[in-house]
Order: structure tokens, then sequence, then C-alpha cells
């Protein structure tokens, strides 16, 4: 299979590259150049399939040769090794729970299969060692750091802002050692991301290390996360039955992988981005108007995203057409007053408990269903309500228990270095 670059078709690049690099020389992010239908059996088979199966079908014409069927097949065993389950929230509405994996989050699942790609790579010998350079504001930093995690010849370098991330997100990036370094930056998130994008255009540091990022612009993060998507069809299957998905959305790579899935043919009716006061996709698709802006905060903190990376993903996918875009996703943004009444009156009612992020996901699929009653709807539970313990406590007004894995890690002592500029980000690296 190969890529495009989104800033020029021209330039192009296998599976293996387009990895390695993260984007395209141009800046551009890469775009698979053919996108397969599934044939008619594989849905009529899915409930019969296993989690591994499905997966390979799913993600095997992305690869194509680069890797072999049966090391592609344990790279997804590995990440797919934990539950994906929709639960009933309410009548109609399911609750699609992405965080059973290791740091409670889904992005686990693309920093998983990322890492069993390029420690594939390593391994056939080409390549040489590679640092992994990456900043968080949260989640993606855990997720990193345990997919790597002793993974020979990849060294992760992780950019956090001190004193922004909680007190849970801090521990998994700071406790693990062997081949994962913490930096905690002494600035904002955005002053992270700056030095790791000064980081890459550095000559110096790029002759002394081959710099690769982990964010969802890689296409080994991003493809992955169409996996559950059809696991969750697997479930929810049946027939005369339409299906709606709410995503809470912030770089839109997770919406993204799910319309990708909608193009191979998985039967998903419709799709809501739903965003926090970050709106920029909400405001255009009431006019027409994409205008990125300077981010605010809020407590769904993984998607104060002011200028979303993969949002011309989902632009290209339906070929810049706005009325075809329409069609088939709808978006709404809520506040933070609004998502934790919704954390509250869910729990009220049910008993069931969501995070900031699963909350905003479930507003917007019900006003969603508002208008379309005979949908079955489904939003993404894209965290463990742990990982925002004050938050949800607050909200809710009780305690929440917590996992035995985040227990046992909440007592392992933190390493980490502290910088304060780019000049030390710089030595450290060249040291
Ligand atoms: C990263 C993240 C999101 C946003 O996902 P995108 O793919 O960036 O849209 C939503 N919720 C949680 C908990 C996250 O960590």
């Amino acid at each position: 299979m190969n890529y495009f670059s989104l800033n020029n078709r021209e330039h192009t690049s296998n599976f293996e590259n387009a990895v390695v690099r993260g984007l395209a020389p141009d800046k551009g992010l890469y775009f698979p150049q053919l996108i397969e239908k599934l044939p008619k059996s594989f849905f009529s088979e899915i409930r019969s399939m296993d989690n591994t199966e499905i997966a390979f079908e799913v993600i095997k014409n992305y690869v194509g040769e680069e890797i072999s069927d049966s090391a592609l097949k344990d790279i997804i065993a590995d990440t797919l090794d934990f539950d994906f389950p929709v639960v009933d929230v309410e009548k109609n509405v399911g609750s699609l729970e992405l965080f059973h994996g290791p740091t409670l989050a889904f992005k686990d699942v693309g920093a998983r299969f990322m890492a069993g790609s390029l420690g594939y790579f390593i391994k056939k010998g080409k390549l040489g060692n590679i640092t992994v350079l990456v900043a968080t504001s949260g989640d993606t930093g855990g997720a990193v750091a345990n997919g790597f995690l002793g993974v020979e010849g990849i060294d992760v370098v992780i950019l956090y802002p001190k004193g922004k991330v909680s007190e849970i997100q801090e521990k998994q990036l700071t406790t693990l050692g062997q081949n994962i370094v913490a930096l905690e930056v002494d600035g904002a998130f955005d002053e992270c991301q700056d030095m790791v994008k000064r980081a890459f255009l550095d000559d110096e540091i790029q002759q002394k290390r081959q710099l690769t990022s982990a964010n969802s612009i890689n296409v080994a993060r991003w493809l992955p996360q169409m996996f559950y998507y059809f696991l969750a069809y697997k479930q929810l299957a049946k027939e005369g039955r339409k299906l709606a998905f709410s995503v809470p959305s912030g770089n839109f790579g997770n919406i993204c992988a799910g319309l990708l899935a909608r193009e191979m043919g998985l039967p998903i009716d419709h799709f809501i981005a739903s965003n926090n006061a970050n709106n920029v996709v909400t405001r255009y698709l009431e006019n027409g108007n994409y205008q990125p802006t300077a981010s605010v905060q809020t407590i769904s903190n993984a998607m104060d995203v002011g200028n979303p990376s993969n949002f011309v993903r989902v632009l290209e996918l339906f070929q810049n057409e706005f009325g075809n875009l329409k069609e088939y996703l709808s978006s709404y943004s809520f506040d933070d007053l609004a998502t934790k009444m919704a954390i509250k009156e869910v729990f009220d009612k049910t008993g069931y408990i969501m995070d900031p992020h699963g909350a905003v996901g479930y507003l917007g699929l019900q006003e969603f269903l508002k208008k379309n009653e005979n949908y079955y709807g489904t939003f993404l539970e894209t965290a463990h309500p742990v990982k925002f313990l004050d938050t949800v406590e607050e909200a809710i007004g009780q305690k929440v228990a917590i996992p035995d894995s985040i227990e046992s890690i909440m007592h392992k002592e933190k390493k980490f270095h502290q910088i304060s500029n780019y000049d030390e980000l710089k030595s450290y690296l060249l040291s």
C-alpha cells in the first residue's frame, strides 16, 4: 500500500516509511492511495470471527507486504489484549468503553500498534535506533510510554508541562524507567509542542538521532483506531437497526478512523463529532467557514485543540464536498457546566459514571437523537473516569473506586529531568 502526502499527491511513501517519518517531508499528512471496500461476506460473518481476525482483515491492505501476515497478527493480538464492551446506559444509548487497556485511555490501541510496527521494522535491521519524541497534555504520554516500554532499538522521550497533567497521568509517564525518559517542562503544553517541533528541524540533533513522533498524525496510530468501531458493530449489529456513533473529538484522529471504517463498508449511518468549547468544527458545519483559533482550557483537556491536525483527512475522505460531509457528520459543542451536569444526571438516573470526555460524547449523541429517534446511539468512552478523579467526584458527589493497576503505580517513585528551555532539551538529546 502506498500513501500520498495531503500537501502534494505526487509525494508518495510506503507504509514503513510513513510510520518511520510520521509526516511527509513536505509536512503533509499521509493518506492511503486506495480505500478498498470489505466484502459483504465479512459483515455477515463478523459475529463469528475473533477480534484479531477482524482487525487483520481491516488493516492488512494498509500494511501490505511490509509486515508478514503472521507478525501482523501477533502485533494485532498484543494491541487488542483487552475488552471493548458496549455497555447499555439508557434505552437506545450505549457506551463503547475504550478504557480497559493498560493506561485506561483509547490511545493505548494506537500506541501499542505503532510500537509493534516500529519494533518490527527495527528488528528487520535496516533502520538503526530510533528516538520517539513526543509532547503530551496528558493521555498521549502514558499510552506511548506504556506501548513502547522495552521495545528494542527505541528510546522514548516525553515532554510534559509541569503541574498541568493529573497525578495519575504523571505517574504513568514517570515511573516506568527502562527506555522511557520523562522531561518535565517549566511551561505550558504549547511550549512542549514547540520544542518538539524545533527538535525535528534541528540538523545537529538529526545527525545524532533518528527522530520520529508518535501522535495521531502517524498512520500507525491513526489506522488501528478503526478496529474498535468494527468490534462495536459486532456487538450491535441487528437487522434494520440504524447506528450512530458520537466521538468526543480533539485532534479528530479517532473520528477520522471511524469515518474511514464507514468508507470501507462498515454500516454506521451517522457520526457526531462532539466538541467541548474548542469548537472549530462545530462552527464549520454550521457556516462552512473553517477558522482555527488558539485553544481554551476545559475539564475535558485532551480535546483542548484549536486547530485539529486530522481534520484535513476528514475533508479528504469526503473529497472536500461540504454537502456530502454534512450528510454523514453532525457536530455539537458543550461547555464545562453542561458536561458536569451530564455526568451528574446520568449517574443519578442510571448509576453509570462517565469521564468528562465521554460526557461530551453523550451530550452530542443526545442532541442528535432528539431529531433522529429511530437510531441506536453509541458514544465513545475514551478514558476511565478515575483519570479525571477530582472533576468526576465533584460532579457525582461521591468517591470513585480506583482500579488496582492504578493503585499500584501511585506508590512508585517518579523519575524525571527538569528542563526549562529548548537549549536544555537539545543538550539532553545530544548527550
Ligand atoms: C486524545 C483524547 C481525545 C481526543 O481524541 P482525538 O483523536 O484527538 O480527537 C478524547 N478523549 C480522550 C480521553 C483523549 O485522551
